[in-house]
C-alpha cells in the first residue's frame, strides 16, 4: 500500500461517499424549492459497487468514510452499507452527515451497524424560520432525531449550523447557549458558492471572523491547539470542555492540510468540493469485460490519478473562480 499521496504531499485518509443526490429539505442555500434536476436512477451506485469503491479506498490508505447526499438516510440500504463497511478486514471509521430527519427511526439501527458518529445540520431554533429556511416544516423531526442519536450513543453530537445575513445571524450566540445546555458540539459554517441557483455573493456571507466577534461577546474563547486535517477550528468555550468549531472555508481556507476525497452517488471521485473536473469510476465498476483483479487495480489507479490532479487551492477565492456545475447536493456536503 503506497497511499493517495499528492504532488503536494497531502496524504488522503478520508473519503467523502455521497449515497444519494435526493433530499428531503430544500435549504434555500442548496437546492431551490422546485429542484427537479436529480441524477438518473441508473447512474446511481449500488450497494455493491459502493463497497468496491470503499474497498479499494481503505486499501490504499483511506481510514475515514463520511456517508453523506442528498440526505443519506433517505437511501433504503444505509444500515445494510454501514454494517458491511464495519465488517471489512480493517474497517475504517464510519460517520454520516445527515439532516436529521429520519434519525428518529435509524440512529439505533446505525449505532448497532457501527456508525460512530454523526453530524447534524440545524440553522435555526426557531420553528417557524425552520420551515421558512428548508421549506418543510420538521423543525421538531430534527430536535427529536438529534435526541435519539444522543440515547443511542452517537457521541460527541456535532451539529453543523449556517449563518446567512438577515435571515438567522441573530442565532449564533443562542445557538450556542442551546448547545451547550443540550451537550451538542457546534459548529458554524461559512456559506459558500455550491447553490443549485448560483446566488452565493461574497458580501452576504457571514464571515468567521464576525461569528466569533459575536461569540466573544457572551463567552470567552480559546484556540484549541492539534487542529491537523480538520476543517473546523475549535476553540474552548469560557474555560471548557465544551468547544465550538468555525468552518471558514472561503475566508481562511484549509486547503494547506486538506486530506479530503469525495465520491458522488453517480460514481465521480472530486479531489476537491470546488473541483470542476472529476473522474468517472461508474464505467470501470460496471465493465463486465474486466475480471475482479483488473477491476480493483483500475479504480486504485483513478484514485491515484484523482489526488495527482488535485490543486493546491480551491480556488474561491481566484477572481477567475468559477462555481462547480454541480450543487452541493449532488456533490455531497
Ligand atoms: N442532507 C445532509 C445534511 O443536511 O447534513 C447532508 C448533505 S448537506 C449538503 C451537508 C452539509 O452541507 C450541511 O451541513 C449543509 O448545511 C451544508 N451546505 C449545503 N450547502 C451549503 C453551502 N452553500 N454553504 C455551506 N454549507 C452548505
Amino acid at each position: 500500500m503506497t497511499g493517495l499521496v499528492d504532488s503536494y504531499g497531502r496524504v488522503h485518509r478520508d473519503l467523502r461517499v455521497s449515497v444519494t443526490d435526493r433530499c428531503n429539505l430544500r435549504c434555500t442555500y442548496c437546492m431551490p424549492p422546485d429542484f427537479a434536476d436529480w441524477l438518473p436512477g441508473d447512474h446511481l451506485l449500488s450497494i455493491d459497487e459502493l463497497m468496491t469503491v470503499i474497498e479499494v479506498a481503505v486499501d490504499n490508505g483511506v481510514t475515514g468514510i463520511r456517508l453523506t447526499g442528498g440526505e443519506p438516510l433517505l437511501r433504503p440500504d444505509v444500515v445494510d452499507l454501514v454494517r458491511r463497511i464495519n465488517a471489512l478486514p480493517v474497517p475504517p471509521r464510519v460517520s454520516l452527515t445527515s439532516n436529521g430527519l429520519r434519525l428518529v427511526v435509524l440512529a439505533e439501527p446505525l449505532a448497532a451497524a457501527g456508525l460512530e458518529r454523526v453530524n447534524v445540520s440545524l440553522d435555526t431554533l426557531d420553528r417557524e424560520r425552520f420551515a421558512k429556511l428548508t421549506f418543510r416544516d420538521r423543525f421538531d423531526d430534527v430536535i427529536a432525531g438529534i435526541e435519539a442519536a444522543q440515547r443511542a450513543g452517537l457521541r460527541p453530537l456535532k451539529v453543523n449550523t449556517v449563518l446567512m445575513r438577515g435571515i438567522n445571524d441573530d442565532e449564533a450566540i443562542p445557538m450556542l447557549r442551546h448547545a451547550l445546555e443540550h451537550d451538542w458540539s457546534l459548529r458554524f459554517i461559512e456559506q459558500m458558492p455550491l447553490d443549485a441557483g448560483g446566488t452565493w455573493e461574497r458580501s452576504e456571507m457571514i464571515t468567521v471572523d464576525e461569528i466569533f466577534s459575536t461569540l466573544a461577546t457572551a463567552f470567552t474563547l480559546e484556540p484549541v491547539a492539534g487542529r491537523g486535517s480538520a476543517p473546523a477550528e475549535e476553540f474552548l468555550v469560557d474555560g471548557g470542555p465544551a468547544t465550538v468549531g468555525i468552518i471558514a472555508s472561503v475566508s481562511k481556507p484549509f486547503c494547506a492540510a486538506c486530506d479530503r476525497l469525495r465520491l458522488t452517488a453517480d460514481g465521480q471521485i472530486r479531489n476537491c468540493l470546488f473541483a470542476r473536473d472529476e473522474t468517472d469510476v461508474r464505467a470501470t465498476l460496471r465493465d463486465a469485460s474486466i475480471t475482479e483483479e483488473e477491476r480493483r487495480s483500475r479504480l486504485a489507479a483513478l484514485f491515484a490519478s484523482s489526488v495527482l490532479a488535485k490543486l493546491p487551492g480551491h480556488g474561491i477565492n481566484d477572481p477567475l473562480f468559477i462555481q462547480p456545475a454541480r450543487p452541493m447536493s449532488a456533490i455531497g456536503g
